[in-house]
């Protein structure tokens, strides 16, 4: 249930810009709803439900926070001033839909992750990571961009990236490095996000497709093979490289893996669900104990956790892991059994969404664990900071910040938004956005005129899995909260500019295949 407010419009400015952008949306939601479907992530939970009514007095004196400017980016120059000898080789890896608390290295009583546990014995472990936005492009375009989404302006499937808006890629290519992604899955395609312009090298190859969910993926396995392939393939070993792989395995539908080597898991009691409560492409006919569903999503972790654990290895044998700074994240969680739809991301922000893994393994660290929030937006100032490059005339480009310089009062923004399932048999359009600070979240969601029609925020301590929203005071953060939403260009989530990506839906063709699998998957319908 969402509780009405009764304040007034946030601002004229506001409302004038949300007019604006949706005298011209009835295409662009058409094509959001086509773009959505295809990642099966239509139906989705209602905004951070049950908020409290505003209250209209400024109770907090604390003074809000200046919105980011409208910076306009621009692609880096080339960084003569880097030294190579100081430019250690860095592997990015993601994993799609991985919620933090799922991986045994943060505490979950199931072995999940055995290989990245040990891989990042000595890693700094930040526990309250959020991504910055709920869907795999926009949250990715963070990652790597150091923006929040109402920077870089991607918030929707097949959106490509502003040519101006320059990503980790960009920047260390600037400095002499030889970049390279392997991604898996079909959003994160360059013919989705315009990605691949920007590394030497951008593997997008998805063939493989889930029963119930008609998109095109790569397993782990395969994923891990390709990364390999191009490390063993690498001639200019002078140059220091950076490496992206995106794994997508617990992304749902959740099956159990054909790998008889990832551990499998039971439960005990089971746990009798609605399954009108579990978004589409999730639902298995028949199967209404929800805990089976979440045995296969941990099963699903555990094959990525031995994948990833076998290109670590692999990374190390070849002599990289020593001298390395190595990162494992994710682009967003998943909820479970809770909230108002199950087994579900994209739409939503809450923690058990947004928070997600952050593990920084550097030569020579020791075993950290920060508690204090930090997004997903600083991993690029972090590491552009850890080979000196010289950031400072940007620096304030950045929405994110190097993570040592993050402190406990800091604000850090996640969103999401979009037509989403609010319940059973409910639908409606949102866009939410929180802020998270210390151990508090403060939450607004908009409906698509602008209008707020939910307010409320969380002790995260006290409240961990937020279903007791306390009572919403304007000023200090929800100021600040408010003054975002005010600031940006696309206040409910759907560009005025941007919708320039094409809808893909057709398989990859790794570079490589033979004329004879190329016939073989023409045959099949797969490739034109
Ligand atoms: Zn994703």
């Amino acid at each position: 249930m969402e509780a009405m407010i009764s304040a007034p419009r946030m601002q004229n400015q506001f409302t004038s810009t949300t007019s604006f952008a949706f005298a011209r949306s009835a295409l662009a939601i058409f094509l959001f709803l086509l773009a959505a479907a295809c990642d099966g992530n239509t139906n989705a939970p209602a905004p951070p439900a049950a908020g409290t009514s505003a209250t209209a007095a400024h109770t907090d004196a604390e003074p809000s926070e200046t919105p980011p400017a409208p910076i306009e980016a621009s692609r880096p120059e080339p960084q003569p001033s880097v030294e190579l000898a100081k430019t250690p080789n860095i592997l990015l890896v993601s994993v799609d839909t991985l919620r933090a608390d799922h991986l045994s290295i943060y505490g979950y009583e199931r072995p999940t992750s055995p290989a990245i546990d040990a891989y990042f014995a000595d890693a700094t472990v930040y526990n309250n990571a959020y991504s910055a936005e709920a869907n795999t492009p926009p949250s990715v375009m963070s990652l790597l961009s150091g923006l929040y989404p109402s920077r870089h302006r991607v918030r929707q499937f097949y959106q490509r990236i502003p040519a101006a808006v320059p990503v980790l890629p960009d920047f260390l290519g600037a400095a002499g490095y030889e970049t390279a992604a392997v991604v898996s899955n079909v959003v994160l395609t360059n013919e989705a996000t315009g990605l691949g312009t920007r590394f030497d090298m951008y593997d997008d190859f998805v063939d493989e497709r889930e029963e119930n969910l008609k998109v095109y993926e790569r397993r782990a396995s395969r994923t891990t093979d390709a990364g390999l392939a191009w490390l063993n393939e690498r001639t200019d070993s002078e140059r220091p490289h950076f490496l992206w792989l995106h794994y997508i395995d617990p992304h749902g539908p959740y099956e159990r893996p054909i790998d008889a080597k990832t551990a499998t898991f039971d439960h005990d009691t089971p746990q009798p669900i609605d399954l009108r409560r579990v978004i589409a492409y999730q639902r298995k006919p028949g199967v209404t104990d929800g805990k089976t569903y979440i045995d296969r999503y941990d099963e699903e972790i555990a094959y990525a956790d031995g994948e990833i654990g076998r290109f670590l290895a692999a990374y190390d044998a070849l002599g990289y892991g020593a001298t390395a700074i190595v990162v494992l994240t994710a682009d967003h969680g998943e909820t479970m059994i809770e909230h108002e739809v199950y087994f579900n991301h994209g739409h939503q922000v809450w923690n058990s969404v947004m928070r997600v893994p952050l593990l920084v393994r550097v030569p020579g660290g020791n075993r950290a664990i920060v508690d204090r929030p930090v997004s997903l937006a600083d991993v690029a100032p972090t590491l552009l900071g850890m080979i000196d490059y010289p950031l400072a005339p940007r620096s304030k480009s950045f929405d994110g910040k190097p993570v040592a310089s993050r402190s406990d009062t800091d604000s850090i923004s996640l969103e999401a938004g979009g037509f989403n399932q609010a319940g059973v048999g409910k639908w409606v359009y949102r866009q939410h956005r929180a802020l998270v600070s210390g151990q508090h979240k403060w939450f607004t969601s908009v409906d698509r005129a602008g209008d707020v029609v939910a307010s409320g925020s969380f002790d995260l301590v006290a409240d961990p899995g937020e279903v007791n929203p306390i009572e919403w005071r304007l000023g200090g953060k929800a100021n600040t909260l408010l003054g975002w939403f005010e600031a940006d260009p696309d206040p409910v989530g759907l560009p005025t500019s941007g919708l320039k990506g094409e809808r893909f839906e057709g398989p990859k063709v790794a570079p490589g295949r033979t004329p004879d699998q190329i016939e073989a998957l023409r045959a099949l319908g797969y490739v034109e």
